[in-house]
C-alpha cells in the first residue's frame, strides 16, 4: 500500500547521508507516484509535491546535519495539512439537543455509523437518540432498532409509512421531552445521487436545522467517494464527513484529497463493521501512520478503552522482570484482540509496520484460536521457558493441538517478536515519563 511505498522510500534517502537536489527530486518522484497509484485526485498530488519541493529543496535543508529527516518533516507536514491541519470535532448544541443527521449514498455505512456515533457519544457522556429516517430500504428501521438495542440507547420511529421530514421533526421533539441531548438522524440513500434523494434530505435539513450534516462516504470507491462529496456538499452543504472502510482501503486515496476538494474536514473514520471500529480524524495522526512512524496517542487511547488497567500494571511488571510467559502472552493477544485487527494496531506502532510486512503475521480469529490451542498444549515449564522446547517437544505440542510442527514453531517465533514489541512499548512509555496505565 501507500504507506509501504512511501517508508521505502524514505528509507532509501535516509541511507544518503548527504542529499542532492537530484536525490530530493527523485524522492518525491517517487511520492508522487505512490500517491496516484493511491488513487489521490491528481490535482491535488501535483499542488502538494510542488509546495514540498519548494521548501525541501532549500539550502536549510541540504545543509542541515540531517537532510533525510528534514525532508521527511516536510512531507509530514504537508500530508497533516492536506488533510485539514487539526482536528476537526463534531459541532454541539449550546442548546440541546444537538441535531446530527446522516447523510449518503446506498451502502456508504450510514446505518452503522449512527450507531458507532451514538457509541463514541455515550461514552462521552451523551443521551444519544436514534432516530429511523430511511423509510424506504425495507430491513432499514429494523437494522437500527438491532443495533440501538446493542447499544441500550433508545431508537426513535414511526415505520415506513410516514414521510422522513415528519419522522425527523418528531424524532427530535421526542429528544426534548425525553431528555436526549443529541439526536442522530439516519437517513434514505440512493445508488446514485439524485433529485428526489436530495430533495428530501434538503426537506429534513429545512424541517429540524441540524447542527451537523455529517457526509458518509465510502473509503473503497476512491476518487468516486471524492465526488460524491463534492455533489452532496453542492446540493445540500455538509459540515463534516466520515470515511468509512477505511479498514478495506489499502489505497488511501480518499482520505488524503477529500478535504482538500472540497473543503470539508474528516471528522470520523470507519475502520471495520464492529460498533467500536470509529475514529476520530486527527490529521497529524494520519499522517504519522502514513509515514510509518506510527500512532501512539491513538494507540493509548484505545488501550485505555479495552485493556483491563489492573492487568496492565500486572504485565508491566512482568516485562520489567523478564517474566513475561506464553500464558501472559495469550492473555495479552485476547486483550488485543479486544482493540481491532492486530495489523491496525501494528500500524499504529512506531517502525511496526515493516515488521507486520517481513513476517506476514496472520491475526485473524481463526488463526488466534490456532495459537490458544498450540499454548494449551504446553506444560507450564514449556509455557514460562520456551527455550527448553526442543524438536521433540515441538511434536508433542503439534499433536496435542492438532496443529503442525511449522505451527509451533511460528508461534514461538512470534512470540519472541511480541516480547519485543512489548518491551520497546514499555521503553517508549517510560521514555515519554508514563510508567502506569496504558499497555
Ligand atoms: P447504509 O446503506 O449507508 O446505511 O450502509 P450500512 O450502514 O447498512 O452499511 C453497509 C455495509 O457496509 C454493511 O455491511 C456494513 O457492515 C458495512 N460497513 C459500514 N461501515 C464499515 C466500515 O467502516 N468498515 C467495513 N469493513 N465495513 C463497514
Ligand atoms: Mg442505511
Amino acid at each position: 500500500g501507500l504507506a509501504d511505498k512511501l517508508q521505502d522510500t524514505f528509507d532509501k534517502l535516509r541511507g544518503k547521508g548527504k542529499l542532492s537536489e537530484k536525490d530530493v527530486k527523485s524522492a518525491l518522484r517517487e511520492v508522487k507516484l505512490a500517491l496516484l497509484e493511491a488513487d489521490v485526485n491528481f490535482k491535488v498530488v501535483k499542488n502538494f509535491i510542488s509546495d514540498i519541493e519548494e521548501r525541501a529543496v532549500g539550502k536549510e535543508v541540504m545543509d542541515s546535519l540531517t537532510p533525510a529527516q528534514q525532508v521527511i518533516k516536510i512531507v509530514n507536514e504537508e500530508l497533516t495539512d492536506l488533510m485539514g491541519g487539526t482536528q476537526s470535532k463534531l459541532s454541539i448544541a449550546s442548546d440541546p439537543p444537538t441535531v446530527i443527521m446522516l447523510v449518503g449514498l446506498q451502502g456508504a455505512g450510514k446505518t452503522t455509523t449512527v450507531g458507532k456515533l451514538a457509541k463514541h457519544l455515550h461514552k462521552n457522556g451523551r443521551r444519544p437518540l436514534l432516530v429511523a429516517g430511511d423509510v424506504y430500504r425495507p430491513a432499514a428501521i429494523k437494522q437500527l432498532q438491532v443495533l440501538g438495542e446493542r447499544l441500550d440507547q433508545p431508537v426513535f420511529s414511526m415505520g415506513d409509512k410516514q414521510d422522513p421530514v415528519d419522522i425527523a421533526k418528531a424524532g427530535v421533539s421526542h429528544a426534548e421531552s425525553n431528555g436526549r441531548d443529541v439526536v442522530i438522524i439516519d437517513t434514505a440513500g440512493r445508488l446514485h445521487i439524485d433529485e428526489e434523494l436530495m430533495g428530501e434530505l434538503k426537506d429534513i435539513k429545512a424541517a429540524v436545522n441540524p447542527q451537523e450534516i455529517l457526509l458518509v462516504v465510502d473509503a473503497m470507491t476512491g476518487q468516486d467517494a471524492v465526488n460524491v462529496a463534492e455533489s452532496f456538499d453542492d446540493a445540500l452543504g455538509v459540515d463534516g464527513i466520515t470515511l468509512t472502510k477505511l479498514d478495506g482501503d489499502a489505497r488511501g486515496g480518499a482520505a488524503l484529497s477529500i478535504r482538500k476538494v472540497t473543503g470539508r474536514p474528516i471528522k470520523f473514520v470507519g475502520t471495520g463493521e464492529k460498533l467500536d471500529d470509529l475514529e476520530p480524524f486527527h490529521p497529524d495522526r494520519m499522517a504519522s501512520r502514513i509515514l510509518g512512524m506510527g500512532d501512539m496517542l491513538s494507540l493509548i487511547e484505545k488501550a485505555e478503552e479495552n485493556i483491563d488497567a489492573e492487568k496492565a500494571k500486572e504485565l508491566e511488571e512482568k516485562l520489567r522482570k523478564e517474566e513475561f510467559t506464553l500464558d501472559d502472552f495469550l492473555d495479552q493477544m485476547s486483550q488485543i484482540r479486544n482493540m481491532g485487527p492486530l495489523d491496525q494496531i501494528m500500524d499504529m506502532i512506531p517502525g511496526m509496520g515493516k515488521i507486520k510486512q517481513l513476517d506476514n503475521l496472520d491475526m485473524g480469529e481463526e488463526h488466534l484460536d490456532q495459537i490458544e490451542a498450540i499454548i494449551s498444549s504446553m506444560t507450564t515449564e514449556e509455557k514460562r521457558d520456551p527455550s527448553i522446547i526442543n524438536g521433540s517437544r515441538r511434536r508433542r505440542i503439534a499433536n496435542g493441538s492438532g496443529t503442525e510442527v511449522q505451527d509451533v514453531n511460528r508461534l514461538l517465533k512470534q512470540f519472541k517478536q511480541a516480547q519485543k514489541m512489548m518491551k520497546q512499548l514499555n521503553d517508549m512509555q517510560q521514555g515519554m515519563g508514563g510508567g502506569g496505565g496504558g499497555l
